[in-house]
């Protein structure tokens, strides 16, 4: 009972394999499909099209009489082989073709399928405005990954097929319609204009598209190659703010993977209500028009141009270099990931790259501990989305970058551009990169794959040092925490201080030993001139894995001070978080002031938080005036763990006043929010913050809704204010801006647990209605709301929603939040209450450890 409340280390992992999780294969091949025709015709204010789809096929043997499409309702009319009618059944999932004549191998034959959809559910998707949004635009995208394509033409649906493709599409005037590879042909009269494109290379059904809208066109450039921006009129300017790196990108990415640019041109469409951040349909990005940055937006969202370059690398890893099943795309999704840090490398330098990586390996580290664990290759699963997780991702870059450090700078390329290479209009599997990486290096990288790639977890490594000035020795001590072993070569540095620190720079300051871990415990002794300052265990950070640095505080400090890679100096700054003392907060509160990297300074803040001291206010307060924003959003989320009047007061300015970033803006509503609900004995009043936040939500509307959401979770906070319920309750209504709306349907949850039963009847009645809007993300919101609460009576619309969602994506998350629900939901008030009078009692010992601490330092002196 009371584990639910107080989360004790759980060793068990959830499962990845949910309820009726079954081992994928790609079907038996009929043979090679060589090309793909559709000749649409779309009546878009009716949400509907009819047309053909054409397809050619080369028989791989004799005698095939039937083949399976994959076709999901879909309105069949009629087929034809080679131009004579044939009968077929359809199921409405899998369109059976007849042949009269079975095939002859390697005599081709061409299927034409007449076929129209009305409104469609999945892969096409209208959008239009209605009466709460007069001013939506027309537009009508596709989505194809990862089985969808089925859903808007019958096609072969699975990674494994490749063929070229072309799209002729009728469409009303003015829209203009945009697909892969190239403009062919246009047609017009005074009605209508057809858009012919032609793809000339061969690519899986799932990056095809279509992208039709009003759109603006604007025009770049990369060796002689067009690259466009497709956004919707006005914000021509945001696109060029946004995307404008593209060609430089292009030209970064070709030769860093050798291999120039292979398609005719690189467009990428920013669409409406898109489902994805972006997806990378061959040579025709389309990308969420939320990521198009206004000026102020684009001062600390590095989100956007991360997004560009990851969807602009699948251009080789997933386009060029196809991955033959789902269970292996972890090969294009850990590189585009990776890419992100290699483009952050380039443009912004190495500790931003190092940093980045650190961020990517904690998305994946928490999904690992909070929600399962699962080797990254699997085919066991539901869906094949379900795959689309953060072991795919992240784990997957921190895969690529294993890879790297273990074959060196000069080895890796090499491989990479082998792989890409070799592998070029193909399709792959994990163990072509082994193979490209062997033909190259001569390495076998087996070991690496085993214990990262086809099994699950990563080592946890507990760090013990001691210094023995007779023998002059240091020993470390290496814990492995975790189940099982791994068995890696780690190079362990000792520092030494002197000298210029400025530079990002690794060996000179260092004595490096590499040594086998393959133990759960194992005690290293190395001999030293001199004492130490400091130690870095896994030099340069390159290993994916979680450290627990049991150093004493000078060691610590100095660390902090001067180990080169930041993510060491990180790493320092954490375990003096958890160390606590005055001491170390010194040492953090000197490093948010100094330290020459931002993201280190962002760490440090949080850890301030962490240390119960009262002293930690001042030492946070000075980074609120930091020139970096991305600091000063650290800092105001530390200080709304640092919850007292004074955090307040330092806070309120930035709430009434601003600041040049919408996100510390954002971060600061939402912390006088959780300030104002603290028991504190000094706070400011609930009505007063109410205030504030209100006029925050009747004056900030601004880019991406950011700030008023940012309000509305701070009101959120307020758990036991009916008033402010309704407040959040008027701001879900249909008409609202979409993402302040879901900022509104999340928050639902969050205050729910202080309200009357009531009222949080009426937060269920609101959650159900919302429950039945089809939108993806307004499911996604209510699913993360829904996952707050703490009635059993959330169940019942989640268990609806992990059924009736046609996202394969919302029924496992709803699925998994039922678990989370009835944990929660079995803790009772007693337990509330006993929660409660230990932040009593934890409030009042830092009061006196502050004091003591004080005392200490100042009988010192
Ligand atoms: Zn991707």
């Amino acid at each position: 009972m009371l584990q639910s409340y107080f989360d004790t280390d759980n060793n068990g992992h959830k499962s990845f394999e949910l309820p009726g999780a079954k081992p994928h294969y790609n079907p038996d091949r009929p043979g090679q499909v060589e090309h793909i025709f559709l000749d649409l015709n779309l009546d878009i204010p009716n949400q509907s099209y009819d047309g053909t789809c054409t397809i050619q096929l080369k028989p791989v043997r004799n005698g095939i009489d039937r083949l399976t499409l994959d076709a999901v309702s879909l309105n069949i009319h009629s087929v034809q082989v080679d131009a004579t009618s044939t009968t077929y059944d359809y199921d409405g999932q899998q369109l059976q073709v007849h042949l009269a004549n079975p095939t002859q191998t390697g005599q081709s034959i061409k299927i034409a399928i007449a076929y129209s959809v009305t409104k469609p559910q999945r892969g096409i998707y209208f959008i239009a405005p209605d009466k709460h949004y007069p001013n939506k635009p027309v537009q009508v995208w596709t989505q194809g990954e990862d089985e969808d394509s089925r859903f808007w033409f019958p096609c072969f649906d699975y990674p494994g097929q490749l063929a070229t493709s072309e799209i002729r599409v009728r469409v009303p005037k003015p829209y203009i319609a945009i697909s892969n590879g190239r403009l062919i042909d246009t047609e017009e009269n005074s009605d209508y204009k057809i858009f012919h494109w032609l793809q000339e290379q061969v690519h899986p059904s799932y990056l095809m598209t279509l992208a039709v809208g009003d759109f603006a066109e604007i025009q770049d450039e990369w060796n002689g190659k067009l690259v466009t921006y497709y956004v919707e009129k006005g914000r021509e300017e945001d696109a060029r703010r946004s995307m404008g790196k593209t060609p430089r990108m292009v030209e970064f990415f070709s030769q860093k993977y050798g291999y120039p640019y292979a398609f005719p041109k690189y467009a990428q469409v920013c669409v409406d209500d898109f489902i994805f951040g972006g997806m990378e349909n061959t040579s025709t990005t389309l990308l969420t028009d939320r990521c198009l940055l206004d000026e102020r937006a684009a001062i600390d969202n590095r989100l956007t141009e991360s997004l560009v370059a990851h969807e602009l690398a699948h251009q080789w890893f997933g386009d060029l270099v196809v991955i033959k099943h789902w269970s292996h795309a972890w090969i294009k999704e850990g590189m585009a990931s990776y890419s992100e840090v290699m483009w952050t490398e380039q443009e912004y330098g190495a500790e931003d790259a190092a940093y980045y990586r650190l961020l990517e390996a904690r998305n994946y580290l928490a999904e690992d501990s909070s929600r399962y664990r699962r080797p990254i290759v699997t085919h066991v699963y539901r869906e094949a989305i379900e795959l689309y997780d953060r072991h795919l991702y992240e784990k997957g870059s921190c895969v690529y970058h294993m890879i790297r450090a273990e074959l060196g700078e000069e080895l890796f390329w090499r491989a990479i551009q082998t792989f890409v290479q070799d592998n070029a209009h193909h399709t792959v599997e994990t163990v072509d990169l082994l193979r490209a990486i062997e033909k190259v290096t001569g390495r076998n990288l087996l070991f690496l794959f085993d214990q990262y790639v086809y099994r699950g977890g990563h080592p946890e490594f507990k760090i013990a040092y001691s210094w023995d000035s007779d023998s002059k020795l240091a020993k470390v001590t290496v814990n492995q925490t975790q189940n099982d072993l791994f068995d890696l070569k780690i190079p362990i540095a000792f520092g030494y201080a002197q000298g210029d620190v400025g530079a990002y720079s690794h060996a000179p300051l260092h004595k490096t030993f590499t040594v086998r871990v393959n133990e759960k415990e194992q005690s290293f002794y190395f001999p030293l001139e001199e004492k130490p300052q400091f130690i870095s265990f896994d030099a340069n950070n390159n290993y994916l894995k979680t450290v627990s640095l049991e150093y004493s505080v000078p060691e610590l400090k100095a660390q902090l001070q001067f180990d080169p890679d930041p993510i060491s100096r990180i790493y320092a700054a954490e375990a003096l978080g958890k160390k606590g003392g005055l001491e170390a907060l010194n040492a953090l509160a000197e490093a948010l002031k100094s330290d020459r990297f931002w993201g280190v300074k962002v760490e440090v803040a949080k850890q301030l938080a962490q240390i119960k001291l009262d002293q930690a206010f001042e030492a946070l307060v000075v980074g609120l005036n930091d020139e970096n924003p991305l600091v000063r959003r650290a800092v105001v989320e530390a200080l709304s763990n640092n919850k007292t009047y004074a955090s307040y007061k330092a806070l309120k300015p930035i709430v009434e006043d601003g600041d040049s970033s919408y996100y510390v803006e954002a971060a600061a509503a939402r912390a006088i929010g959780i300030i104002a609900a603290a028991k504190l004995e000094e706070k400011p009043k609930e009505e007063k913050v109410l205030k504030l936040l209100r006029s925050i939500l009747e004056n900030k509307a601004g880019w991406n809704e950011v700030v008023r959401s940012g309000a509305i979770a701070g009101l959120s906070q307020m758990k036991t204010s009916a008033e402010t319920l309704d407040l959040i309750l008027e701001y879900t209504r249909l008409g609202v801006p979409q993402a302040l709306r879901l900022a509104a349907v999340r928050a639902l949850g969050t205050i729910s647990t202080g309200q009357s039963a009531a009222n949080l009847d009426r937060i269920l009645e609101r959650l159900t209605e919302l429950s039945h809007e089809s939108f993806f993300l307004t499911q996604v919101s209510v699913v993360t709301a829904l996952g707050q609460m703490e009635t059993p009576k959330a169940i019942a619309i989640l268990q609806a929603l992990a059924t009736q969602s046609l996202d394969g994506r919302v029924q496992r998350i709803a699925e998994e939040t039922v678990a989370k629900v009835q944990s929660s939901a079995g803790s009772d008030q007693a337990v509330k209450q006993l929660r409660d009078e230990i932040d009593q009692l934890k409030k009042q010992n830092q009061t006196l450890m502050s004091r003591l601490e004080s005392l200490e330092a100042k009988a010192s002196k």
